[in-house]
Order: structure tokens, then C-alpha cells, then sequence
């Protein structure tokens, strides 16, 4: 038959509508992940019969949707975080926004929302991270947290793909992860609950993969731990840290040390800093490029890692390091987990995040603020 070309998102028809009334900000010493957000925020509608519709730049407020519409029922919802960064004469970064794209269409096609083009919403995000640029803190450690999200709006209780859609992005400017310096963190290794299994959605990020993830999150601080970690299958496979993913470093008998996370399939997120991680740490262990504090001789492998290696190199000593990457914190430390009835401990160094997790970090923030000129951080 004939193909029908129905409208991808076009950048080019964005409307502006400014905000006549700015709100007031908050000082960067009060500001709360999530709780803060600018003034304003893009929509782009779809439906089945038109496609894409036109991106409004609008005052940030209040949606307004049928209570009958798919997001609220069958959690037809998924998201993206990502960050801009404000350097001091003004130009504003995202790092690897093509990165937090691709993982979108992937998302939105797992649950049948409509898929887009990756590169037009990047630049409409440009749009309104610049327009709302007064709002990212210049201070060290500070940035913009970036939420596109895309929900089904069709209005009818039916099971069944959504024939409308809403994405829209709203922007929250953040604080440092560590205003008091590196606090590692302590994981309860969960056997009673699993975050995802074979064939189901933990490599995407949908909406429906975290609230489940509360109840086992609220258990875990209950006995003293901060986050969970996450595991599958009769040998304890760890899979991954709260809402971040794993990287564990081994002591090797010819004096190397192996840098391991679990490989990527439906389980795992595939996260921008866990890819980001890999390639400096691998690019350290080829000689391309030094990362300062780094082990000279560095394997870096992408391998199933299970509790029983954990309890083995904490009996041999070999346990090097434990940390999680994310977009929130960029590195976080593990110096405790527990498992078993007992926790196994890990090094973290003298400031509280080990040489790995320490020397990764430092370069991605120099990188992210533009620090060092870098193909990944790109201007908006
Ligand atoms: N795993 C999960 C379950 C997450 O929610 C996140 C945060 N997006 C990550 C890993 C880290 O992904 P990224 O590095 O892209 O922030």
C-alpha cells in the first residue's frame, strides 16, 4: 500500500511563549534534587492520525489530562535525566545528549509510544536550557537537572497501544551530590525482591521500573543500608546499585587490577556514565589516555559478576573497589555491603572514594563543565 510519511518532531515550528511572571529563586544553598524547578518547560503532542505536533516552550505549570488516559492506569510512562552545565562566561553544556536520546526511542518503542527524532528534541532542549539559563548555578558542583519525560494520554481504559502522547521536559537546577565531600554508601544485597529479570523492562527506562523499587529501598535504610543491591538468579548475579550501575575493581595476582561491570542485556540500564566510565577507563588501560590516580596496569572487562567473587576477594584481600555510576552523582563509593547476615567491607581510600572511582570522576567533570574541550559535552 501507500506509505503515509506522518510528522517526526519538527524544531523549526517551536513556539515560544516567555513567562510574564519569573519566579523567585532559591539561593544554591537551598536547593533540593527535584524540588526546584525554571520557569519554563516544552511540550510536543502526538497522536496516531498526525504524528508530531507543533513544540510550545510554555510557562512551567499544571497538565492538564482526562483521568481516563493511558499513563495513569497501565503506566505508559518513561523518562530521561540528564544535565546541563553553565561555564562562566555564560555558554551552556549537555554531555552526550544523543547518548540519553537513543535510550528514549528505545523506551518509548518497548512500550509502543511513538519514537522520534533524537536530534530535533536535542535542539529543542538547547532552546529551553538557554532561555531558562539564569537558572543554572555557575557555582562548582552545580548544574541543571534535565527530566524529559513521554506519557500515553489516549483517553480509554483499553489495554492497548496509546493513540496520544505528551512528551515534555522540565528542567530543576541541582546542588553538588557531595557538599560535605564523598560520603560512600552502605548496599543491602537483596535476595527477597528483584529489580528486573530476563525478557522484562530493566533495560529501559520506563516509569514502572522504580516505584516497585521503593518498598525494598525503605527495607534496606530500615536495617542501616542506603540503597539496594540489586540481584538475580540462584548464584547471586549483581546486576545493579539503587538506581545506578555496578563497577567493582579486583586485585590481580600479576600485580593488575581488573575493573568489572556486569555486561549490558535486558536487565541492566545502559547508563551514559556507565558507558562514559568504560571508555576512559579503557582508554587509561590501551596507554591512549592517562586518567591521574588510576592503577598503571588496568584490565577492563565487561563480565557476569556474582556475590560469591565479592565474599572470596574480601577473604583474599583483593577487593580493590566498589562504586556506582549515574547521572545524579556521577560516582558513588560503596564501603559496606551487606549479605547474608553480614557485611562484606570495602576500601574507599583516604577521602572517601577510591583511586578509580576518584580519577573517573574528576575527568568527567572536567569534561562535562567544559574544563577540557571534549567531543562528549556539547554546546547548547
Ligand atoms: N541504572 C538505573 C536503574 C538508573 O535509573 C540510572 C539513572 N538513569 C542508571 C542506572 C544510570 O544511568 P545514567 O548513567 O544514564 O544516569
Amino acid at each position: 500500500g501507500e506509505i503515509i510519511q506522518i510528522p517526526d518532531i519538527d524544531a523549526s515550528s517551536l513556539q515560544i511563549q516567555n513567562t510574564q511572571s519569573p519566579k523567585t529563586r532559591l539561593p544554591n544553598s537551598k536547593l533540593i534534587f527535584g524540588k526546584t524547578f525554571t520557569d519554563h518547560m516544552l511540550t510536543i503532542p502526538w497522536s496516531s492520525a498526525s504524528g508530531w505536533g507543533t513544540p510550545i516552550i510554555k510557562p512551567y505549570g499544571p497538565l492538564e489530562l482526562d483521568p481516563s488516559s493511558t499513563v495513569f492506569h497501565y503506566a505508559f510512562t518513561l523518562f530521561e535525566g540528564m544535565k546541563a552545565y553553565r561555564q562562566e562566561d555564560g555558554t551552556v553544556r549537555l554531555f552526550r545528549p544523543d547518548m540519553n536520546m537513543a535510550r528514549m526511542n528505545r523506551s518509548a518503542a518497548r512500550i509502543a509510544l511513538p519514537t522520534f527524532d533524537g536530534e530535533a528534541l536535542t535542539e529543542l532542549i538547547k532552546k529551553l536550557v538557554v532561555l531558562d539559563s539564569e537558572w543554572i548555578p555557575q557555582e562548582k558542583g552545580y548544574s541543571l537537572y534535565i527530566r524529559p519525560t513521554l506519557i500515553g494520554t489516549q483517553n480509554a481504559l483499553g489495554v492497548g497501544p496509546s493513540s496520544d502522547a505528551l512528551l515534555f521536559v522540565i528542567c530543576s537546577p541541582v546542588g553538588p551530590y557531595y557538599a560535605s565531600g564523598f560520603k560512600p554508601v552502605q548496599l543491602l544485597a537483596t535476595t527477597k525482591f528483584v529489580r528486573a529479570a530476563p525478557g522484562g523492562t530493566g533495560g529501559y527506562k520506563l516509569g514502572a521500573n522504580y516505584a516497585p523499587g521503593v518498598v525494598p529501598q525503605a527495607e534496606a535504610a530500615k536495617e542501616g543500608y542506603s540503597q539496594n543491591l540489586w540481584l538475580y538468579g540462584e548464584d547471586h548475579a549483581l546486576t545493579e546499585v539503587g538506581t545506578m550501575n555496578l563497577f567493582a575493581a579486583f586485585k590481580k595476582p600479576d600485580g593488575s587490577v581488573e575493573l568489572v561491570t556486569p555486561p549490558l542485556g535486558d536487565m541492566i540500564l545502559p547508563g551514559v556514565v556507565r558507558d562514559s566510565a568504560l571508555r576512559l577507563a579503557q582508554d587509561h588501560a590501551d596507554g591512549k589516555e592517562v586518567l591521574p590516580g588510576l592503577p598503571e596496569k588496568l584490565v577492563v572487562t565487561e563480565r557476569k559478576l556474582i556475590m560469591a567473587d565479592l565474599v572470596e576477594a574480601e577473604k583474599n584481600g583483593t577487593l580493590f573497589e566498589v562504586f556506582g555510576t549515574g547521572t545524579a552523582a556521577i560516582v558513588s563509593a560503596v564501603d559496606k555491603i551487606g549479605y547474608e547476615g553480614r557485611d562484606i567491607a570495602i576500601p574507599t581510600g583516604p577521602e572517601g572514594l577510591g583511586p578509580i572511582a576518584k580519577g573517573i570522576l574528576d575527568r568527567l567533570v572536567a569534561i562535562q563543565t567544559g574544563e577540557i574541550d571534549h567531543p562528549w559535552s556539547v554546546i547548547a
